[in-house]
């Protein structure tokens, strides 16, 4: 099957990341540090992107990473404690790992975009894993423009929502052309999903951001009405909104700019390996006006502006609502 070896390294990586961003949570580590332009990372982004830049140096030297984080505020003298702490939790994985190795790593997700490379966001939804709810670890390889593989670890998501209290963890993985499959991380029950194809009366929500400054929040809600969706929307951090619409637990996932940030662009590492993930569960994705999401020219969307993944089914019902109130 194409792409085997590249889907077995994303898996083993990203649930060596998952482990080890469960581990800092269980250990009460879990603090802000704040990043240049404010937005916070912990020693878990870190640590988690350590891990997945090694397993992919290690199998696929010639391969860029274009991943969110980069070590250039760690390598500062007065963040000597926090880089032990993060060698010493990738040691857990990787034997006799070295503080200075570890910035190695880390660093070697500052690649460019490329004909081949892969984007990675250590985790995404920082802030719901600050206040301890859902995050995602999410890894894609995109070749000549498009997506070919992505995996993403959701470890706080049960394995159905419905069950809200039942097993928890789950990792998407979804490579073009081969469907998306479902494993829950606790037994390894692997099932393929196809929930995108058509909403239907159980799912006929959206799932937006639980940050209202993440999304035109106003906005996104009309659209969903003025499809004739009446439910409360479903809100969830992370990429793991994605995941919810592929399983046809929600139908629409919208994200949507403020007017007053017209300027404002999506980072590919925040839709690369969802969308696949949509996709392959028979759903389709694209932006605001329709366009497919450009992943490969630049680290952020420059073309695209927001986002809409959806059930195929009512996609060209949203997408005129969209164009309406635009
Ligand atoms: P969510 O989990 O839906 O709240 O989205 C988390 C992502 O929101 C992060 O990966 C950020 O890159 C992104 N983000 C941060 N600020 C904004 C913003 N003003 N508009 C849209 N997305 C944002
Ligand atoms: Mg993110």
């Amino acid at each position: 099957m194409a792409y085997e070896l590249e889907k077995q390294v994303a898996i083993a990586s990203v649930i060596g990341a998952i482990k080890l961003c469960t581990q800092i949570q269980n250990d009460c580590l879990v603090a802000a540090i704040e990043k240049p332009d404010f937005s916070p990372v912990t020693i878990a982004d870190l640590g988690a992107q350590a891990i997945i830049c090694q397993a992919i140096a290690a199998d696929f030297p010639q391969d860029t990473v274009v991943g969110e984080e980069d070590a250039k505020l760690l390598r500062q003298p007065h963040m000597s404690e926090q880089l032990e702490q993060i060698a010493s939790y990738v040691r857990v994985h990787i034997p006799e790992t070295s503080a200075e190795t570890v910035l190695e790593w880390i660093d070697r997700g500052n690649g460019q975009v490329g004909g081949r490379f892969w984007t990675l966001d250590p985790i995404d939804g920082t802030k719901g894993f600050l206040r301890g709810d859902q995050y995602a670890i999410a890894l894609a390889l995109i070749e000549d423009g498009e997506v070919k593989l992505g995996v993403m670890g959701c470890p706080a998501l049960p394995l159905d929502l419905n069950q809200p209290q039942g097993e928890r963890g789950v990792l998407f993985v979804a490579v073009r052309g081969q469907g998306t499959t479902q494993i829950a991380l606790k037994s390894g029950v692997s099932q393929p999903i196809l929930g995108a194809r058509t909403a239907n009366k159980h799912n006929f929500r959206s799932t937006e951001s639980v940050e209202s400054r993440h999304g035109n929040l106003p906005l996104q809600r009309a659209i969903a009405q003025a499809v004739g969706m009446t439910p409360e929307p479903l809100s969830i951090d992370s990429m793991a909104k994605y995941a919810v619409v592929a399983r046809g637990e929600a139908a629409l996932y919208l994200r949507l700019p403020w007017a007053e940030y017209p300027d404002y662009r999506e980072n590919i590492w925040d839709h690369a390996a969802g969308a696949i993930v949509l996709e392959e569960a028979g759903g389709r994705v694209s932006d605001m006006y329709g366009k497919p999401l450009e992943f490969a020219a630049n680290a952020k969307m420059l073309n695209n502006r927001g986002i809409i993944a959806s059930s195929s089914d009512i996609y060209d019902a949203v997408l005129d609502a969209l164009q309406e109130k635009v």
